[in-house]
C-alpha cells in the first residue's frame, strides 16, 4: 500500500497567496486551500490535516483566535500550527507561540528555510502519531489493548447515557491456558492467543464494534447500541469461530479436543448512578458464571438495579 502524503492546510484570505505557496512547495503534500477562519476549524476537524499554515490578518475571524480554537478543540488540539505571517511584531510572534503554534514564521520569507521547517514539523508529527498508535496497540496480538479499552469503553458509555441506548460487552477468557502454556509452552501460547485475538477481530462486524486484549488471555468486547439478544448472537458466533480454528489443547479438563473459551455478556442503558466500569462488572460476573458453570459456554447476568455492591469484588 502507498504511504499517503502528508496533508497541509494553508489559511489564507488571500487565495492566490495559498495557491503559490503551496506550488512552491512541491508536490510532496496534498494542499487543502481555505480562505477563512470557520472554515478552517471546520474543515479541520472532518479532515484532520498533519500541519496547518495559518494567515494571521484575515477579515472575521484572525489567525490567533483560530488556533486558540484549534487548540481548544478535542479534535484538532494536537495538529500542528504554523503561523505564516507579515506581522513581523516579536509581540505577536511570543502570542502566536504562546497560544500553542509549533513555529512563526515571517513574510517575506526565503523557500529553502520553510520547505526545511515544514518538513521537520511533519515529520515530528508523524513520530508521534506512530507513537501514539503503538501506545493503544497489544504488541503480542495487534489488536487493541487495555489502555484503548479503557478509553473507548468510557465514550461509548457516556453516548449511550447522553443518547439513553443500550450499550452491550462480552468478556471471554481461555479455558485450561495454563495447561496450554505448562504443556506447549509458553511461545505455543503466545501463538494460540495471536490466533484468537485475529479470529475476534475477524468477528467485528460494526464500524463501532470494538475489541481488545484486556489481559493475559482474557478479551473484551464493546457492542455500542447493542442489546443483550445483540450481544448473545455475536457471543455465538465467536465462539463457533474459535471452534473453528482446531487449536488442539489435549490437557484441557473439558471434553472438546481443542482450544475452548468462556464468555461473559451483558447489556443494559446506563443510569445516573452507574459508572462505566458497572458494565465492565456485569460482564464479568456473567463470565466468572460460565466458569463456574463448567467452562466452554455463554452466561449472561443483567442486574436488576446497578448499585455496584451488587457485584462479586
Ligand atoms: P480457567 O479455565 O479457569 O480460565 O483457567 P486458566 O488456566 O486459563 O487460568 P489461569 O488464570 O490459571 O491461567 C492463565 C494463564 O495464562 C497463566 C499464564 O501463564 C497464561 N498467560 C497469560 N498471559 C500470557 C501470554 O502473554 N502468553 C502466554 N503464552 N501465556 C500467558
Ligand atoms: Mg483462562
Ligand atoms: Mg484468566
Amino acid at each position: 500500500m502507498a504511504i499517503p502524503r502528508p496533508k497541509i492546510m494553508i489559511v489564507d484570505d488571500v487565495k492566490a497567496n495559498s495557491r503559490l505557496l503551496a506550488k512552491r512547495l512541491g508536490d510532496e503534500y496534498d494542499f487543502q486551500i481555505v480562505t477563512q477562519g470557520d472554515e478552517a476549524l471546520a474543515e479541520a476537524i472532518r479532515t484532520l490535516p498533519d500541519l496547518i499554515l495559518l494567515d494571521i490578518l484575515m477579515p472575521n475571524m484572525d489567525g490567533f483566535e483560530v488556533c486558540r480554537r484549534l487548540k481548544a478543540h478535542d479534535q484538532t488540539r494536537l495538529v500542528p500550527v504554523i503561523f505564516i505571517t507579515s506581522l513581523d511584531d516579536e509581540e505577536d510572534e511570543a502570542k502566536g507561540l504562546a497560544l500553542g503554534a509549533v513555529d512563526y514564521i515571517k513574510k517575506p520569507f526565503r523557500m529553502p528555510i520553510i520547505k526545511a521547517r515544514i518538513k521537520n514539523h511533519i515529520q515530528l508529527k508523524q513520530a508521534r502519531d506512530l507513537l501514539e498508535k503503538q501506545a493503544f496497540i497489544d504488541s503480542l496480538t495487534a489488536i487493541a489493548n487495555r489502555r484503548r479499552f479503557d478509553e473507548i469503553l468510557e465514550k461509548e458509555w457516556y453516548r449511550a447515557a447522553r443518547g439513553q441506548t443500550s450499550i452491550a460487552m462480552i468478556l471471554l477468557d481461555i479455558d485450561y491456558f495454563k495447561q496450554y502454556n505448562d504443556n506447549y509452552g509458553h511461545q505455543q501460547g503466545d501463538k494460540c492467543l495471536i490466533q484468537i485475538g485475529q479470529a475476534l477481530r475477524d468477528c467485528m462486524k460494526r464500524g463501532s464494534d470494538f475489541v481488545a486484549r484486556y489481559g493475559g488471555e482474557e478479551f473484551a468486547v464493546i457492542l455500542p447500541a447493542q442489546d443483550l439478544e445483540d450481544a448473545q448472537k455475536v457471543a455465538k458466533f465467536i465462539q463457533e469461530q474459535i471452534a473453528e480454528l482446531q487449536i488442539p489443547h489435549d490437557y484441557s479438563h473439558l471434553e472438546s479436543p481443542y482450544v475452548t473459551v468462556s464468555i461473559g455478556i451483558t447489556s443494559f442503558i446506563p443510569s445516573d448512578s452507574t459508572q462505566p466500569e458497572s458494565l465492565f462488572l456485569a460482564a464479568d460476573q456473567a463470565l466468572y458464571l460460565a466458569k463456574h458453570c463448567g467452562r466452554n459456554q455463554i452466561q449472561k447476568y443483567q442486574p436488576e438495579s446497578l448499585n455496584l455492591s451488587t457485584f462479586r469484588l
